[in-house]
């Protein structure tokens, strides 16, 4: 199962397009009420948003994998902003939503351009909770994007490389992450691995 949770105040139309659109991918999709955590801050004002991560890690989560959706803007120390962070194979994402509209650009709005952004950064985020590391590939979505012009670029699923590299994670990862998360991981890898796969097929 994977767990969407709103951290603080977010729009609850767009955490309900995020289940709509990931249930493809990842089966059964919940929305946790939103929950206040203690926030670290940087001289910008942006919020830490590995610090963030650490606690979400914390949190007593009922699902396998957690998108947390922060309606501020983040950052890790060492760079301007981020869209989103996720350790690698972690239990964890945290996505925002700031950056990812044209208002925050003086442009004028665009709400299915973003969120057409939201769903692809919530999907490159949990590309990484799946051992995704960046590829290389311009039209695959674990391409890393500085700007919402790298976002628009990319495609919204994996290349073949990428698709080829967590099944093949999931195998390696057989003894360890079930061992460790319990038996729901392996169903929630399987899951995934079906929908990629038949996906994969249409395309
Ligand atoms: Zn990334
Ligand atoms: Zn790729």
């Amino acid at each position: 199962m994977l767990e969407i949770l709103p951290v603080g105040e977010v729009q609850h139309f767009w955490l309900e397009y995020l289940r709509y659109e990931l249930e493809e991918y990842f089966g059964d999709v919940i929305i946790s009420p939103p929950i206040e955590v203690p926030l670290s801050f940087n001289e910008r004002g942006q919020v830490l948003a590995d610090h963030l991560l650490d606690h979400l890690n914390r949190y007593p989560a009922c699902a396998e994998k957690v998108l947390a959706v922060i309606d501020r803007d983040i950052t890790v120390s060492g760079v301007d902003y981020i869209f989103g962070l996720a350790a690698l194979g972690g239990r964890c994402a945290v996505i925002s939503p700031v950056r990812l509209r044209e208002v925050y650009y003086n442009r004028e709005c665009d709400y299915e351009l973003f969120l057409e952004r939201l769903l692809k950064e919530a999907m490159h985020e949990l590309g990484h909770t799946l051992g995704l590391t960046h590829c290389n590939n311009e039209s695959c979505n674990m391409k890393f994007s500085s700007t919402v012009y790298e976002i628009d670029r990319k495609s919204l699923l994996f290349c073949d490389d990428c698709l080829n590299t967590v099944f093949g994670y999931a195998k390696v990862q057989d003894t360890r992450v079930y061992a460790a998360n319990g038996e729901g991981s392996k169903n929630l890898m399987r899951t995934i691995l079906d929908r990629l796969k038949k996906i994969q097929k249409k395309k």
